[in-house]
């Protein structure tokens, strides 16, 4: 499960979901993103099911913001 907080990664290409691949804060994280080749990535669009491959080609990954969806007060 993809934890709160500020990520590099995707824009899913059919619906816009923010796909997050790595935290910017710190290296590990289970993003669920697959490693296909050197700075490219399949992943799976948690809201349309998408699967698709995302930064081929030396496209930038974007910075985004990763909300939490529970509260725990
Ligand atoms: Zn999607």
């Amino acid at each position: 499960m993809t934890e709160p907080g500020w990520y590099f990664g995707f824009l899913c290409k059919k619906c816009g979901t923010s796909l997050p691949v790595e935290r910017s804060d710190k290296a590990a994280a289970d993003t669920g993103a697959r490693a296909i080749a050197i700075g490219a990535w399949e992943i799976r669009c948690p809201a349309c099911g998408l699967v698709d491959h995302y930064g081929g080609g030396g496209k930038a990954m974007t910075r985004m913001l990763i909300e939490e969806k529970e509260h725990h007060t």
